[in-house]
């Protein structure tokens, strides 16, 4: 263990500390992270899809340096400030029709699920909220109480009901997953939650963090036929996989559906905090001073993520997202010729999950075994995580930026990283103070 992890253990808590492997890390260029002890680790994690960009871009360094160069204040509370219209002016043309009303800012994924919990119920006077178990929305009070993921510690609303979301490889076909998962919704609206108590519907276009589940066709269009049925507005939280991570700008495209209200964040700032909601006018100036906090819609994220926007679009990086996406998903499929422990692997572009089982008939979790891939995998130079609510689902979000020889040098390393685990070549006590989540 490095001598900057021993110390931040004496001076840093723990609380937000998801950890699988003793990381500390002194700088970054590109896809590629730096140690203190002077290795260079491929990033397949990219800070859970933040560092979008990948690392020390030149052109989040340039936006930041200009926007701090001459500062326009440092939040939008109580003054414009040209980036942030700039910026919302950029979004609104990102997002379909019904959702091209205005754009609210703030620093993460959790304060913008939060507010939009908060507003679609004060706009609609509906008091109910649907969601999907396994989803993960944000870590404050008011996302998490519209969350489903096991790992979270905090309670939920009470006006929350949580469906399944349509788990494919579990069921054991995508059309049987669909119809289950559309029964079930059916006989929920029939009964115990009746639509039109119902303000809005937040899904996740990929479960990432409830183990990358990509929906069955046709699943999502069904969903959206039914809120648009009971008048349920459809909220895409595309804070992990949209912004071109996917294959498309937005990850909801691959349903075919127009939510009403899309939600961005990790990606958007290229490594620095901002989130956006986009929706309805009718919604998102439901009242003044309704959902703040001080150095929200600061002009220095604000220009970053306007930089992470032009450069997606300037280097075609949705484009190389599925591109690159296609050579590393093609590479663990390879994995999963030989390699006993992959159950499954899946995804769209560069959001990509391998599932990893004990048995392929019973399709058990292999949850250590997960944790002993991740911990390997770092030995060896690669930086990945596992998700999913076993636990066992490794993760994949590198930068968008990412080569097809960068993407087929990390699918070796994990290739020798599941050998090893396999071969027992890796002993479990290493995972005692990584319990990850
Ligand atoms: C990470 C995540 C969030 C929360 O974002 P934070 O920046 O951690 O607050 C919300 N939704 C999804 C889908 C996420 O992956």
């Amino acid at each position: 263990m490095s001598g900057l992890y021993a110390r931040e253990s004496r001076s840093v808590s723990r609380m937000a500390h998801l950890r699988f492997f003793p990381q500390a890390v002194v700088g970054g260029n590109g896809a590629y992270l730096t140690g203190d002890d002077g290795r260079q680790l491929l990033d397949f994690a990219a800070s859970w899809g933040a560092a979008s960009l990948g690392h020390s871009h030149p052109a989040v360094r340039d936006a930041v340096h200009r926007a701090l160069s001459d500062q326009a204040g440092a939040s939008y509370l109580s003054s414009a400030n040209e980036p942030c219209v700039l910026l919302a002016e950029k979004l609104l043309t990102l997002v379909p029709e019904q959702a091209r009303g205005r754009v609210w800012f703030g620093h993460s994924g959790s304060d913008a699920n939060e507010t939009v919990a908060r507003v679609v119920v004060a706009a609609t006077g509906r008091p109910r909220i649907l969601a999907f178990n396994g989803a993960y929305h944000g870590g404050t009070v008011g996302s998490m109480a519209v969350s489903g993921h096991p790992a979270q510690q905090g309670g939920r609303a009470a006006g929350l009901t949580l469906v399944p979301y349509p788990n494919s490889y579990a069921v054991g076909s995508p059309e049987a997953a669909k119809d289950a998962a559309l029964a079930d919704l059916e006989k929920l609206f029939a009964t115990e939650v009746p639509p039109e108590e119902v303000a809005a519907f937040f899904i996740e276009p990929i479960q990432s963090d409830g183990g990358m589940l990509v929906p069955p066709d046709r699943y999502f269009k069904a969903v959206e036929m039914l809120c648009r049925k009971h008048g349920i507005l459809l909220v895409s939280d595309e804070v992990k996989v949209g912004l071109g991570r996917s294959g498309r700008f937005n990850a909801f495209e691959y349903s075919g559906i127009e939510p009403d209200i899309v939600v961005f964040g990790k990606g958007l700032g290229g490594g620095l905090p901002i989130s956006a909601v986009v929706g309805p006018e009718a919604i998102m100036n439901h009242a003044a001073a309704f959902s703040l906090q001080t150095v929200h819609g600061n002009p220095v994220c604000a220009a970053a993520a306007l930089a992470v926007l032009q450069t997606i679009e300037r280097d075609h990086l949705v484009a190389n997202a599925e591109r690159t996406g296609t050579v590393l998903r093609k590479a663990l499929d390879r994995l999963a010729a030989r390699h006993p422990l992959i159950g499954d692997v899946r995804g769209q572009g560069l959001a990509l999950g391998v599932e990893l089982v004990t048995d392929r008939d019973t399709r058990q979790p292999a949850t250590r075994q997960a944790a002993l891939t991740v911990y390997r995998a770092f030995q060896l130079g690669l930086v990945l995580y596992y998700v999913g609510v076993n636990s066992n689902v490794l993760e994949f979000t590198p930068p968008l930026t990412l080569t097809e020889t960068q993407a087929r040098d990390g699918a070796a390393i994990l290739d020798q990283a599941l050998t090893d685990v396999a071969a027992g070549r890796v002993d479990d006590d290493i995972l005692a103070d990584f319990a990850g989540w």
